[in-house]
């Protein structure tokens, strides 16, 4: 009898990151500890997004090129292993580009403008009416990139839900001209921290904002942040009654503390009065000490070695074009433009 499990094709997985900056602690949670996890029982690419990353930054590119082995780095830090996941580079992947040409003919400007995320991130940006237009279309290229390795799950922060409904509009309208089933849709998995907010509790941490915790911190720059850490203003002595709903010290150790019940246990002496945020936010920056310092020295190895991680990229980012390619055909065959039968 023919094994089964060789038989039965790991469902895929598909995730990315823009190469705009170092990689943060919203990443850590957001996503990255769930792809460390889904590796082992998925198959799994993960896109360095440089061309994404060029969207907001055409007049600054080195600030892409820059950052792209950073983030190579933080992956390797964090535990995400290139026998297991491949890691490849979206400028080296044409047809991405390509799909993301064929794919903008489906989609109209105003759904684009509609895209509640994007339309936030303009709002913040300081565009004026210089919107670039990769900017306002890269949830196509997002939808290339997911549908050019076929992935169905996509982990992600709740920012990116309408990229993976936009996706899911095009696969449909594409398998309809096809008469075919040649994309597949993709559902998202939500971490159980989709959006951490920044030190000051006032927006998402984010690298463009410059209000991140990062990787690979100094233990001094983890206590600074920790110490100015929005908590409930209105608790101004030890013994007041404090909210722990929108205290930033609580929702991250709602998010890094490993001892669930602990914290459960913190908030109620917090909320009765008793518990300092002094005392909250010492225990708050032990477990981010404890979970960075590993991470932040693989790191150092890992960014030392440069020709390992261009060397890692390479043969991801080759891989990645054969198995898009494959993608791209059967896109240019559903629109009859397959000339040369590529
Ligand atoms: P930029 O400011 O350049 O947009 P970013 O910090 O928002 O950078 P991205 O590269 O845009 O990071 O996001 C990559 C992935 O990480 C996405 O899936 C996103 O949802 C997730 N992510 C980013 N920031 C956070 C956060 N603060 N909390 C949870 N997830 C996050
Ligand atoms: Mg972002």
């Amino acid at each position: 009898m023919q094994n089964q499990s060789l038989t039965i094709k790991k469902e895929k997985i598909l995730t990315g990151d823009r190469a705009t900056g170092q990689l943060h602690l919203g990443h850590f949670v957001g996503s990255l500890q769930q792809r460390t996890a889904l590796q082992h029982q998925y198959e799994q690419t993960i896109l360095v997004a440089d061309l994404q990353g060029l969207t907001d930054n055409g007049h600054n590119p080195h600030k892409v090129s820059s950052n792209i082995l950073n983030v190579v780095a933080d992956y390797l830090a964090v535990g995400i292993d290139p026998q297991k996941t491949t890691i490849c580079l979206q400028s080296a992947i044409p047809a991405l580009s390509e799909l993301t040409m064929y794919y903008s003919n489906l989609v109209s400007v105003a759904r684009l403008q509609r895209n509640p995320t994007v339309k936030n991130e303009i709002a913040g940006k300081s565009f004026g009416s210089s919107i670039p237009t990769g900017f306002l279309t890269y949830p196509i290229s997002q939808a290339a990139d997911i549908t050019a390795f076929k992935a169905t799950l996509i982990p992600v922060g709740d920012d990116q839900l309408p990229m993976i409904e936009q996706t899911n509009e095009i696969v449909r309208k594409l398998n309809y001209i096809a008469q075919d089933d040649i994309l597949v849709e993709c559902r998202p998995l939500l971490s159980k921290v989709s959006r951490l907010p920044s030190s000051d509790g006032k927006s998402k941490m984010s690298k463009s904002m410059g209000n991140c915790i990062l990787l690979d911190s100094s233990e001094r720059d983890i206590s600074k942040a920790v110490k100015s850490m929005y908590t409930d203003p209105s608790h101004l002595r030890v013994e007041d009654p404090g909210k722990v709903e929108g205290n930033v010290v609580f929702t991250y150790l709602d998010a890094f503390h490993p001892d669930a019940a602990y914290v459960h246990e913190l908030k109620a002496r917090y909320q009765q009065g008793g518990l300092g945020d002094g005392t909250t936010k010492k225990i708050l920056e032990e477990c981010l000490q404890e979970i960075l310092k590993p991470i932040r020295e693989r790191r150092k190895t890992f960014i030392s070695d440069k020709s390992q991680l261009i060397e890692i990229l390479r043969s991801g980012s080759q891989k990645s074009q054969e198995e898009s390619n494959q993608v791209l055909n059967s896109v240019k065959n559903a629109f009859g433009l397959n000339f040369f039968q590529l």
